[in-house]
């Protein structure tokens, strides 16, 4: 084991501690008043989740790094306070529903679902500004902080919408639990989480009859038993988010009196994305000193020894659940760029649960200036995944993807085969392009296949 090892040092970590050090992609606030005053409401508010289930998060998180589950975790690339409407979060949940239950059935272990949703609203940007026609503007960083409309006042930081973004968070969080105590992921009706689009497609037939065996089986199983499967009628669901807007997140960070230690109760699962991953950065200081299991995304471009300082800086005791590793090389550099690391961590013998993001490493543009991402490139890049972790030892233990349940035509292939013409159909995404209801079903049989070989 490593010899940097030692615990947070409670003396020097404090939930604003990251202010002392360099925040990247941190908006401008024109009126530091206004900006507490925002901050001393959001303060007051009552959080979101519970320390208890941040917990017990943190302990399925540590046994699908043994291999006994398998992380799922998807959503927006950056939630909408306009989407935040009661058929968008349904058939979000749908969707993520209907690809643990393939997952599940599949792999045949049990499935950790983690929405990227009820609070994944700020995103960082590769430019501060953005000009059009002569004039520049602050560009547009997610709901939390401006709006997308190219004029002065919409792109005007607003402090007011930070408030605003935990309530739209808060409306979801609470729907989507009623939702799920109310029987709606009960598996007795998987019927219930069926999208209308659904019996059109060609991924629709081998679902249904999955759908079939698993009803099969539960009944099966309840006749043995001669009562019914309790569990079958409750999942559990967490929620995560980029832990961007230091201020934000530092007013959500409570101390629980009975137990030790900061948690951040606006989220489950926080994670530092690649452009704010520096190690003496704003983002690693305020993570380490929070009890949540926490993520970061890890790029083509980190080498194995920056990649152990993250390790070290945010699991200095080698907690088990504590770390998730989110890689996102792109299918064409995973080849050369994953092994390296896995070959350290090994070496090192820490505990990390290696996710794959296959979305953000294969971006691109068409000829007309549309982002976009082939289906080719995701799949081949979890696939490849599966094969590195393999050969070295280690274990892919979950995915991170970008994907909605509506019927968006954004990512190019797929069983559809959408074409460049498809896109402007229905482009919805105000950031990055996501899997439509039908690829991410496809993408899903395509993993649980791929995991058994
Ligand atoms: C994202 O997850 O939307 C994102 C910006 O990813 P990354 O930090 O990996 O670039
Ligand atoms: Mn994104």
């Amino acid at each position: 084991m490593s010899r940097h090892l030692k615990g947070v040092d409670a003396a020097s970590w404090q939930p604003d501690s990251w202010q002392s050090r360099p925040a990247l992609q941190q908006p401008q606030y024109a009126d530091p008043a206004e900006l507490e005053q925002a901050l001393g409401q959001l303060q007051a508010l009552p959080p979101l989740v519970t320390s208890g289930e941040v917990l017990a998060l943190k302990q399925m998180i540590a046994e699908a790094q043994e291999g006994q589950r398998f992380l799922l975790q998807g959503g927006d690339c950056a939630e909408q306070f306009a989407d935040c409407r009661s058929e968008v979060i349904t058939n979000r949940l749908k969707i993520l529903l209907q690809m643990s239950l393939v997952l599940v059935h599949g792999m045949q272990k049990p499935v950790v679902r983690v929405g990227r949703f009820a609070g994944q609203y700020a995103k960082p940007r590769s430019a501060d500004v953005e000009t059009r026609d002569g004039i520049t503007l602050p560009s547009y960083r997610g709901d939390s902080v401006n709006r997308p409309e190219f004029t002065a006042a919409a792109r005007r930081a607003d402090p007011g919408r930070l408030l605003e973004a935990h309530v739209h968070s808060a409306l979801t969080m609470n729907f989507t639990r009623a939702l799920v105590s109310d029987g709606f992921a009960d598996l007795h009706h998987p019927e219930y989480w069926d999208l209308d689009w659904m019996s059109r497609s060609p991924m629709g037939i081998e679902y249904r009859r999955m759908v079939d065996e698993i009803g099969q089986s539960l009944r099966f199983m309840e006749t043995l038993m001669g009562q019914s499967v309790e569990n079958a009628s409750r999942v559990d669901f967490f929620t995560s988010h980029e832990a961007l807007l230091l201020h934000y997140e530092q007013a959500q960070t409570r101390q629980v009196p009975r137990r030790q230690g900061w948690f951040n109760l606006s989220t489950h699962y926080p994670w530092i994305g690649m452009r704010t991953a520096a190690l003496d950065g704003a983002h690693v200081e305020y993570f380490r000193g929070i009890r949540n299991p926490v993520a970061v995304k890890i790029g083509a471009s980190v080498d194995a020894s920056t990649m152990m300082r993250l390790v070290d800086a945010l699991n200095p005791d080698n907690e088990a659940g504590r770390l998730t590793l989110i890689t996102r090389m792109g299918a064409a550099k995973v080849e050369q760029a994953l092994p390296p690391l896995l070959d350290e961590a090994r070496r090192e013998g820490r505990k990390i649960l290696w996710v794959v993001d296959p979305m953000h490493g294969n971006t691109e543009s068409t000829s007309s200036g549309v982002k976009t991402r082939r289906f080719d490139n995701i799949r081949a890049e979890i696939e490849r995944s599966f094969e590195l972790h393999r050969a070295a030892g280690t274990r892919l233990g979950g995915v991170h993807l970008e994907l909605t349940g509506e019927d968006v035509t954004e990512c190019l292939g797929g069983a559809r085969d959408l074409s460049e013409h498809d896109l402007a159909r229905a482009y919805r995404s105000s950031v990055d392009p996501r899997l439509n209801y039908e690829q991410s079903l496809e993408l899903a049989l395509l993993i649980a296949k791929k995991s058994r070989e």
